[in-house]
């Protein structure tokens, strides 16, 4: 099982607050590599921080479930589509 990324794209406009890609965007918060027809251009090679599933592997494995860790990532993936008005077909559900 891996997370159920929607492919919404809105965590990849919204970095301005991940220290770890200070150097990812130009002050607008949108990754430099993202475009908004492709989607990320670096995924084979971006970062752990962009990375749910490798993230829990290497920061939460002693902190919390598995399955906890997928349904507060989703919490926010939800919470961003909300805020941003994103249609609801994008909202990630854990089952
Ligand atoms: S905000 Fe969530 S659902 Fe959207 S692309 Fe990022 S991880 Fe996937």
């Amino acid at each position: 099982m891996s997370f159920p990324c929607s492919r919404c794209g809105l965590c990849c406009q919204n970095i301005s607050q991940v220290r770890a890609l200070d150097n990812y965007h130009n002050g607008n918060g949108i990754c430099k590599h993202y475009s908004f027809e492709k989607g990320c251009k670096i995924y084979a090679q971006r970062p752990l921080v962009c990375r749910i599933d490798e993230g829990y592997q290497a920061f939460f494995l002693s902190v919390i479930s598995l399955d906890e860790y997928y349904q507060k990532n989703a919490e926010v993936c939800n919470q961003l589509q909300e805020q941003c008005h994103y249609d609801e077909i994008y909202r990630v559900v854990i089952k």
